[in-house]
């Protein structure tokens, strides 16, 4: 995986080496002496991670990562810390500073490509889903944020042990069965597995959450030996997002604890941003009205109000007459400035509350609600009448375009499916078409 990334340090030697390792794996490398600089250049390279020292004249780390971290811009790029102390105190103010990751002077080769590669897995995710939603921010001032917590641990007691880590606003439980876990992972914000334990396959489980798509984007954090770096390599290849060393130090635990769960929600938000404006890419680009797909999930919630609460609601299946015959001799772009013409008088004909869509080329549907047959009826050949009295004018030479409409109506029954309404209302439609057009014509059912 190639990526680029920005080395922050005020000691060029530092600097340097850093930047030959991560060449030598093919990164691309970009550098900043102090805090200031480092912001800049986050700005102007975008770089897929940062590489930050602690100490520094000037801008310190944490007050560089605690505004990398307010600039909705860059805070989505994972930070790791740099520091030449391994202090609990460094690591939870860095944690609270929106640091994402540490390394310890002198960086050790094997643990900084582990961390970088599982940060920029999870920035790729990230990146697809702020790609697609680079209109809105999504506000990830979650730090007061509680969370549920699920550990996972086959030893009792040094798994209660952890759970009494955790204080309010989390809430975290005790599994000891990999089952059990599961379950509870589906609902939690994130899930501590205790690498440590004997007999216990915690990697193993980790991969099981990783690969359920209930719980793919749960955050986990592992908790390996000090020593064991072979461990913590293989966890966070394995898609565990964090790690966190024995001897365990509560303060650690809730600070990393919170970091994950801050990203967890960031990414849910942003996921359900994104699902919202699918939702809202709900208009025809040409006339601007709803499309078919949006005015046929309406008008399924009306059928849905119609059986919940008697709600009655109409619709009238509209289709401009002879259209070909208009694109023929007038040209297509005739064609749309019709099919817009007839959108903008629609719009000034309907209530606020009618929902009308392009159902298919010249097709149009109309939900009214709370209205009956002759409620439609009226407003549909309201709107019949505006269109033939008034005709178009074919772009460029502006010549007169007559332009009329046929119009079937129905109303919603009790027991019907989205279906059945637009068989009807089409039944309608072919009726007053083949009795003349320009006409409106209400369904009526009929004597076998
Ligand atoms: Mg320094």
């Amino acid at each position: 995986m190639s990526a680029r990334i920005l080395v922050v340090d005020d000691i060029e030697t530092n600097r340097r080496l850093l930047e030959a390792r991560l060449s030598a794996e093919y990164f691309e490398v970009v550098e900043a002496a102090d805090g200031l600089s480092a912001i800049e250049a986050a700005r102007a390279h975008e770089p897929d991670l940062i590489l930050l020292d602690i100490m520094m004249p000037g801008m310190d780390g944490f007050e560089t990562c605690r505004r990398l971290k307010a600039d909705p811009a860059l805070r989505h790029i994972p930070v790791v810390m740099v520091t030449a102390l391994d202090q609990r105190e460094h690591r939870i103010k860095g944690l609270e500073a929106g640091a994402d990751e540490f390394l310890t002077k002198p960086v050790d080769d094997v643990a900084l490509f582990a961390r970088v590669r599982s940060l920029l897995r999870l920035k790729v995710v990230m990146d697809e889903l702020r790609l697609r939603e680079s209109e809105t921010e999504v506000e990830s001032d979650a730090l007061t944020l509680g969370g549920r917590i699920v550990v996972a641990s086959t030893d009792g007691a040094a798994g209660q042990r952890i759970v009494d880590m955790f204080e309010a606003p989390f809430q975290a439980r005790l599994t000891c069965e990999p089952l059990e876990t599961l379950r509870h992972a589906r609902t939690a914000d994130l899930v501590v597995i205790d690498l440590t334990t004997a007999r216990f396959d915690g990697l193993r489980l980790a991969a099981r959450i990783r690969s359920d798509a209930e719980t793919r984007q749960t955050p986990i954090l592992g908790i390996v030996d000090s020593d064991d770096r072979a461990a913590m390599v293989r966890a966070l290849d394995l898609g565990v997002t964090d790690v966190i060393l024995r001897p365990l130090d509560p303060g650690e635990m809730q600070a990393r604890a919170r970091t994950q769960v801050r990203r967890k929600a960031y990414a849910d938000a942003l996921r359900d941003r994104l699902e919202e404006s699918l939702e809202m890419a709900v208009t025809d680009a040409l006339t601007g009205l709803h499309n078919r797909r949006y005015v046929v999930s309406r008008l399924r919630q009306n059928l849905d109000a119609l059986e919940r609460s008697g709600e009655a609601f109409a619709v009238a299946l509209i289709d401009i007459d002879h259209f070909k015959r208009i694109n023929d001799s007038w040209g297509h772009q005739a064609g749309d400035a019709v099919l817009k013409g007839f959108a903008d008088r629609l719009r000034r004909e309907l209530r606020a509350i009618d929902i009308a869509g392009r159902y298919g080329g010249e097709e149009f549907l109309i939900l009214f609600a709370g209205a009956d047959a002759d409620d439609a009826l009226e407003a549909s050949e309201r709107f019949r009448a505006a269109m033939a009295r008034e005709p178009f004018q074919a772009p460029g030479s502006g010549e007169p375009v007559a332009v009329t409409v046929s119009a079937g109506i129905t109303v919603g029954e009790a027991g019907d499916d989205v279906e059945d309404v637009i068989a009807r209302a089409d039944a309608a439609l072919y009726e007053a078409k083949s009795s003349g057009r320009n006409q409106v014509i209400a369904w009526r059912r009929r004597a076998a």
